[in-house]
């Protein structure tokens, strides 16, 4: 079975792409919230999390203490980097064991960051959605009730579009000039004739 990774900036239409490709029976592994869960139930990441960021992190109630995790890693790169170094690892083996369980001649993966930490190299492709920055930031302020700034300083901490298209393998063009059904059917088709490629 082939892994497909579905990656884009903020507003790109990464969610919306992978619903179409749903839509066609593919399966799809949501990373971020799927991440989120992890930090809460899986009790090895809760313990070295508590451990890295302190009991805080944590409310009474087990919920993710987001406010406090907020503040220490937004002004402390290395905190930053070691938490992420503790939440890729079990998302990884959580979406091992997620492939295990399926049966599709492919699945996705959709995550913010596949190319920024490296997880792009444990999948087959990746597949890059991409819209002017402009239409993504309309789209995330009508979705979000974000301002336009807020929505431009995410972008900034992002990697450059130009260097995502670099590594991907594939790349749709969310820009209302070409239809985003036809090139997912298309796509569709071809990773379909790979996995009986790679089988036979
Ligand atoms: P984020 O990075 O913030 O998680 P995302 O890359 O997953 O965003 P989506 O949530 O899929 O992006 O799309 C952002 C917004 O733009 C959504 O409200 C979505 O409905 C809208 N949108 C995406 N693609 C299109 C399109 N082709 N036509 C119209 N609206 C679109």
């Amino acid at each position: 079975m082939l892994k497909i990774g579905v990656t884009g900036g903020i507003g790109s239409g990464k969610t919306t792409v992978c619903k179409i490709f749903e839509v066609l029976d593919i399966p799809v592994y949501y990373a971020d919230p799927r991440a989120k869960l992890l930090m809460i139930e899986d009790s090895k990441l809760v313990k070295e999390i508590k451990k890295l960021l302190g009991d805080k992190s944590y409310n009474k109630d087990k919920s993710l203490n987001r406010k406090y995790i907020a503040n220490i890693i937004f002004n402390d790169k290395n905190k930053l980097n070691a938490l992420n170094a503790l939440v890729h690892p079990a998302v990884k083996n959580d979406f091992d064991k997620w492939c295990d369980s399926q049966n599709s001649p492919y699945v996705l993966k959709e995550a913010a960051l596949l190319f920024e930490n490296g997880s792009y190299k444990s999948l087959d492709k990746t597949i890059l959605v991409s819209a002017p920055l402009e239409l993504r930031v309309l789209r995330v302020m009508k979705r979000d009730n974000h301002t336009r700034e807020s929505i431009l300083s995410r972008v900034r901490n992002q990697m450059p579009e130009s260097e995502k298209e670099k590594l991907a393998n594939i790349i749709i063009k969310n820009d209302n000039d070409i239809s985003l059904i036809s090139q997912i059917i298309e796509i569709h088709r071809q990773l379909v004739k790979d996995s009986n490629a790679k089988i036979h």
